[in-house]
């Protein structure tokens, strides 16, 4: 009887703990997600969506999280490279 209750009560440990595992894989994933939203290159001028040079200005820190706060950023026009997927010569 003891024995019963000491493994239902290590079952539930197992269970609680196990729940707490997959709340804190969600925190810290959503953390991340948020994280990389900020990353504004996909909205920049200079982002040539090319993955051979990603941007003209920073190519080493574009589309990483060293891009969040680039003093370089400015705001997609129309005539942007990134705009221009259509027309760019493939080999
Ligand atoms: S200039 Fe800055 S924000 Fe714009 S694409 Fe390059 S790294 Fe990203």
């Amino acid at each position: 009887m003891l024995m019963t209750i000491f493994l239902a009560c290590l079952a539930w440990t197992l269970m609680i703990l196990f729940c707490c595992s997959i709340w804190h894989t969600f925190k810290v994933g959503m953390q991340h997600l948020r994280r990389i939203h900020q990353i504004p290159c996909a909205g920049c001028d200079y982002f040539t969506n090319d993955y051979r040079l990603k941007c003209t200005v920073n190519p080493v820190k574009a589309c990483s999280e060293d891009a969040i706060g680039c003093m370089d950023f400015e705001p997609k026009t129309a005539n942007c490279n990134a705009c221009q997927q259509g027309r760019r010569k493939l080999f």
